[in-house]
């Protein structure tokens, strides 16, 4: 669980934290207030992923070995767990 920036509680989970990169922000279960992931976090890890891609797709090229290619899975949990997990939530301001 992630901490809510409203109340502080350990009251977000982690598929509610990765929606709250889009329009579908993460509401506390505690606070019933909103948050969100700035969309800057979401090009990093997208960003991220693509470079990891293109180079299993390089090296699957490379190495004759297109098995390679099943890495890009691993390759987006990897990118999402690392930069959109750990990326700070802010507070919703009306
Ligand atoms: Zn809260």
């Amino acid at each position: 669980m992630h901490e809510c920036p409203h109340c502080k509680r350990e009251s977000i989970s982690s598929l509610q934290k990765i929606l709250a990169i889009s329009p579908i922000q993460a509401t506390c279960t505690v606070c019933q207030q909103k948050s969100y992931i700035h969309i800057i976090y979401g090009l990093v890890a997208l960003t991220v992923w693509i470079v990891m891609t293109w180079m299993l797709i390089g090296l699957a090229y490379w190495f004759q070995m297109s098995f390679l290619l099943f890495g890009t899975l691993p390759a987006l949990v990897i990118a999402i767990d690392r930069y959109l997990i750990q990326a700070p939530l802010l507070k919703v301001q009306y």
